[in-house]
Formats: C-alpha cells, structure tokens, sequence
C-alpha cells in the first residue's frame, strides 16, 4: 500500500477482531467516518489484530462486512496488524527501551509500596546495571522466557488536545511496547506501540474512539513525538452504556448487528443510530449532509432495545 503522507489526512477505525461488532461499536464507527469525510479526510479501516488469543479472521471479515452494510466506505486496503511487525520492530529499534523481567505478581507487590502510583510500572527494572540483568535474563531463560521491552519515558504526563474535551493531560509511565513471554512463541506486540506506528503509516492525523481510551492518549502522543511522527488530532467520543450506566457489551442482550437484523431492518437500526447523535437521516449521505465534529452530542448515549 502507498503511504498516503502527502493525502489531505484520514481518519480511521480500528477495531479488534474479537467477535462481532455491537451497536456502541457502529456509532464510533459511524462517529469515525463522518468526522474523516465532513473534514474532507480519507477513511481508513485497521484490523487490530495483535492480541493473537483474542483475535480471529473470521470475526474481523463479519466486521468489515458489517461496517460496509451500514453505509461506511473507506480508502485503500485494509490493514491488517498481523502484517505488520516488520514496522514495529523498526520502530521499537529507533526507541530508548529496557528489558522488564518482572511477572504480574512482582508488579502488583511493588504497587502496593507506600509511594507507589496506582496503575503505573513501579520502574524495578528502570535502572538495574549489567550484571543484575543478566542474572534476571538467565532465570527467566531457565524458564524458557524472553523479558517484556519498555519505553524509558523521560516525562511523567503528557498534554493533548480533544476536540470534544479540550486539553487533556494525562500519565506516562515505562509502558510496555512489546510483552515478555516464552522463547519459542512469537512475542505479543503492545497496543500502545502498533497503533502509533499504524496511525504515522496511514497518514491518520485525526484519531475518533470511544473516550475509555482517552488515557491511553498521553501515552501514545508521547510516543508519536519521541517516534518524530506528528501528533493526531484526537476526538474522543462518549460512550454507549446499558441501563444500569455501564459500557454497552455483548451481555446487554441482542446488541450486534447481525443480532439486531434478526428482528429489524437495516434502515430501523441505522434511524436508532442517527437517533443517538439527535439525527433523522436516513443513510449515511444524509447524515454527512448536516453534520459537525462540534455537534456530537457530550453525554453517553443509553442504549434501550426498541
Ligand atoms: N482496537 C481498539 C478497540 O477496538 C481501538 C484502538 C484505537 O482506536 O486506538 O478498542
């Protein structure tokens, strides 16, 4: 695929592959497209296939038809993560980064020291010498595991901004950019690492997801920076929730699309969805017509099966 830096810009949605897409899902999506295309940006779709457990081909093909059913059409191919790791690996060779040889268990001990940062990498392994990380190398290889890389961040929050939320500060620790694991299995690239590569590959300079990723954007623009790619501008929408307040899941009852056109037409679940950004389109030109990033609506959206 050409790389569309000298594009007008695009956006993107990137789901990951881990079963079908729900109605929460569809209006990011929705949200995604009509941010890109009323800005004048292309569109791009990004198969986020890196959590080889979770991920399956089958689920990411019933996606995009999904997204395709809906009225969503995107620029160029598809990418697909698992295609990836070539470019990971180049951009992990230009990044300060250090070996992690902590398990779960050591992490949550250290985590409950008294200074300790709810949620951040303590930094055990931030400044062991030479001969303490061959030692803790070679136990883990007498377990037949690699250690974790992590970034050696040189600041500890870091400042973006939301079209929706304005400036947005947030944490940065030693993040993990690739996970430790065994020897004779591949190693797990870490999302935080894929998507600011993907999204500097794609030329994605607008970034729309749902706002529970909307810590993760600190973390990500700062690599963006020490990477010297340039920082997206991000829209962090609000979520779909259930009615007791919670995000919208699979639990929730027929919530997919695919469950959904069981008992409506695709025209009675693309009115529901316009109807959750206080729209009476019918299709998605319709909707593109009147729309603007700053309309969105701020609150969540209370998902009742109709
Ligand atoms: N793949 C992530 C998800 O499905 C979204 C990542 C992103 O938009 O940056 O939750």
């Amino acid at each position: 695929m050409a790389h569309s830096a000298l594009a007008p810009g695009a956006g993107r949605y990137a789901p990951s592959p881990s079963g079908d897409l729900h109605f929460g899902n569809l209006r990011t999506a929705l949200l995604a497209w009509l941010c890109a295309r009323s800005t004048g940006r292309q569109f791009h779709v990004r198969v986020e296939d890196i959590d080889t457990q979770r991920s399956t081909a089958a689920a990411a093909k019933r996606q995009l038809e999904d997204l395709a059913n809906l009225g969503l059409d995107w620029d160029g191919e598809v990418v697909h993560q698992h295609d990836r790791y070539a470019a990971y690996e180049q951009a992990l060779a230009r990044l300060p980064v250090y070996e992690c040889y902590c398990s779960r268990k050591d992490i949550q001990e250290a985590a409950r020291a008294p200074h300790a940062i709810p949620g951040q990498y303590p930094g055990a392994c931030r400044n062991l010498d030479e001969v303490a990380r061959a030692r803790k190398r070679a136990e883990l290889a007498a377990q037949g595991r690699v250690p974790a890389l992590r970034l050696r961040a040189e600041v500890s929050s870091f400042s973006i901004h939301d079209l929706l939320r304005g400036e947005y500060t947030g944490e940065v620790d030693d993040f993990i950019l690739r996970r430790g694991g065994n020897a004779d299995q591949g190693q797990d690239w870490a999302y935080n690492l894929a998507v600011v590569v993907d999204d500097a590959f794609q030329g994605v300079d607008q970034v729309v997801r749902g706002v529970d990723l909307l810590s993760s954007a600190p973390r990500q623009a700062y690599l963006a920076q020490v990477l010297g790619y340039p920082v997206p501008e991000y829209i962090h929408v609000p979520l779909v929730l259930n009615a007791a307040g919670k995000r919208l899941s699979k639990r929730d009852g027929a919530v997919t699309l695919r469950q959904l056109l069981k008992t409506h037409t695709l025209g009675e679940v693309f009115a529901q969805l316009a109807a959750s950004l206080g729209s009476e389109a019918k299709n998605t030109a319709e909707l593109l017509k009147g729309f603007d990033v700053l309309d969105i609506p701020r609150e969540p959206y209370v998902w009742r099966p109709q």
